[in-house]
């Protein structure tokens, strides 16, 4: 089966802690393959300004034939503020929103998850390796995207994440959280990320192949 052209949803630039500059890792997604590529720095209060005003001027002129969708990855912002700091991001034009989830490898706050996926106004929950049945649930219900990861430290959580949205009905992305160009991967790679998981074969392909578009759709609502 052809797997198509990636979509990377979920990368990081040196406008946080990535080591490429914008353009620079679009053109490594574009030489790889990829169809299209979201830009998703941490930010918070202090950033979230500056980051997306910076990055919103890429919006036409980059001129290869890859999509770059604008965004952001809110990262350990105080539960209690996450409302805020959603609104503020869709505000300032995100055109996706990533929250930076409760995975198995940093001090996420607890109760990171489960805000926000009841704000709802995010795209994709990212590395949400403390997932619970509820969680899972809720994400099935607003329609956000559950990550499995192929980086290092937070694919800890797939297996978890994959069993309980799976028996959730939740949608799930393989996204690679790239913070360089050799963190980019091909599809081949997600089906193993996805497979390694321990999706099986039909779910995995789904994931890896039809989520994008799903995902996508919800983008551009
Ligand atoms: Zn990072
Ligand atoms: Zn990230």
């Amino acid at each position: 089966m052809d797997l198509g052209r990636r979509c990377e949803f979920h990368t990081h630039t040196f406008f946080s802690d990535g080591v490429l500059g914008p353009v620079e890792l679009v053109r490594r997604a574009f030489v790889l393959g990829d169809r299209c590529i979201a830009l998703t720095d941490h930010v918070d209060f202090t950033t979230v300004e500056h980051v997306l005003r910076s990055q919103l001027k890429l919006k036409g002129n980059v001129d290869w034939d890859i999509e770059v969708l604008v965004g952001v990855e809110l990262t350990h912002i105080p539960v209690g503020k996450i409302p805020k700091m959603a609104g503020l991001a869709r505000s300032l034009g995100a055109e996706i929103v990533v929250g930076h989830g409760e995975s198995p490898v940093e001090p996420v706050e607890a109760g990171t998850n489960r805000a926000y996926l009841a704000d709802g106004r995010i795209d994709i929950l990212a590395h949400p390796g403390k997932l619970s049945v509820e969680d899972a649930e809720l994400a099935g219900e607003r329609g956000i995207f559950l990550e499995l990861t192929s980086r290092h430290g937070h694919r800890r959580g797939n297996m978890h994440v994959a069993g309980v949205a799976k028996d959730a009905k939740a949608a799930m992305i393989v996204d690679t959280d790239a913070h360089g160009p050799d963190d980019l991967i091909t599809q081949e790679e997600a089906l193993k990320v996805a497979k390694d998981a321990g999706l099986g074969g039909r779910l995995a392909l789904e994931t890896v192949v039809e989520s994008p578009d799903l995902l996508l759709r919800r983008i551009r609502g």
